[in-house]
């Protein structure tokens, strides 16, 4: 067992507040409300109910498939009739958990969530000790291609750890022949993609990052750049963090020139934002599960 009881149990800790947390904004989330308010509201019943985000709350709206949250100020809003996926994660002690919902404000949009909720079921129906991760993706593709849909193909699921949202295996979305195996006792998130039938089904980069994360402590120059530094690696280590989380840690005339600092030396990287290769809209199901012998345990 790669865990032991005592991270076990903050493992469920961490997907008891985060699955609280989901439900709550399950309801919560409208047309034209404001994105920052969503991400912002699901951070703040994160902390509330004990837990730290993880990771910034993502908004990814239509054919953004995953990867936005709200940059500082940000304007936009939740577009009447659209398809809203979003994605959470809480740290307990460093423990992560990582689920996702889709919101559609559209008919087809419910179909294709309908369908990625499915395929999750049953994946989490299905998967046990020593299973291929190329065969719970083929279970994957099944259930979606069987309902009219493509699966993206270039986003998987993976294994979660300590302080690591992606701890090194991947879960495929679609039929592969990976030969790494899911063992009793790890914990993965798994996470089907469902987009139209006549889409490319593969997400692109998008020149916009709205999510940067810690790679390297090295030295920097500036003392604003330092400072900022200090906190980063304090309050999130190697996690993923928002820009507006970092508002008021430097006197705000300098916060843009130290941030850029951290990125230009490389001790900062960004997560580009994904968009479907031909934009059209997707949905996205996700929960963590920690794998026993003759099934899993849903953590989230
Ligand atoms: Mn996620
Ligand atoms: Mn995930």
């Amino acid at each position: 067992m790669p865990y032991d009881l005592e991270e076990l149990e903050k493992f469920r800790l961490s997907g008891r507040i985060l699955r609280e947390a989901r439900e709550e904004m399950r309801s919560y989330i409208k047309e034209n409300m404001s994105v920052l308010e969503v991400c912002e509201r699901a951070e703040t019943l994160i902390r509330a109910k004990g837990g730290f985000p993880a990771f910034p709350c993502n908004v990814s709206i239509n054919e953004v498939t995953a990867h936005y949250t709200s940059p500082p100020n940000d304007t936009s809003v939740i577009p009447a009739g659209s398809t809203v996926k979003i994605d959470m994660g809480v740290q307990v002690d460093g423990y992560v958990t990582d689920t996702a919902f889709t919101v559609a404000f559209n008919p087809e949009g419910r179909n294709m969530t309908a369908t990625a909720e499915l395929a999750l079921k049953t994946v989490i129906d299905n998967i046990h000790d020593d299973m291929s991760t190329g065969h719970i993706g083929g279970i994957i593709e099944t259930v979606i291609r069987n309902h009219g849909f493509k699966p993206i193909s270039n986003l998987t699921g993976h294994s979660v750890g300590r302080y690591l949202i992606h701890a090194g295996t991947s879960i495929p979305n679609v039929a592969s022949l990976a030969a790494n195996k899911v063992c009793v006792g790890d914990v993965f998130a798994v996470e089907p993609f469902v987009t139209h039938y006549d889409a490319l089904a593969r997400v692109d980069d998008s020149p916009q990052t709205t999510i940067f994360r810690m790679v390297r402590a090295k030295s920097v120059k500036t003392a604003y750049a330092k400072q900022m530094l200090k906190y980063i690696e304090t309050s999130f280590r190697t996690l993923p963090f928002a820009e507006r989380w970092l508002t008021n840690i430097v006197p705000k005339q300098h916060h843009a020139e130290a941030f850029k600092e951290l990125l230009q030396s490389k001790i900062v990287t960004s997560y580009p934002v994904f968009i479907e290769a031909s934009r059209r809209p997707v949905a996205q199901a996700e929960h963590t599960l920690l794998i026993k012998k003759d099934g899993c345990e849903v953590l989230t």
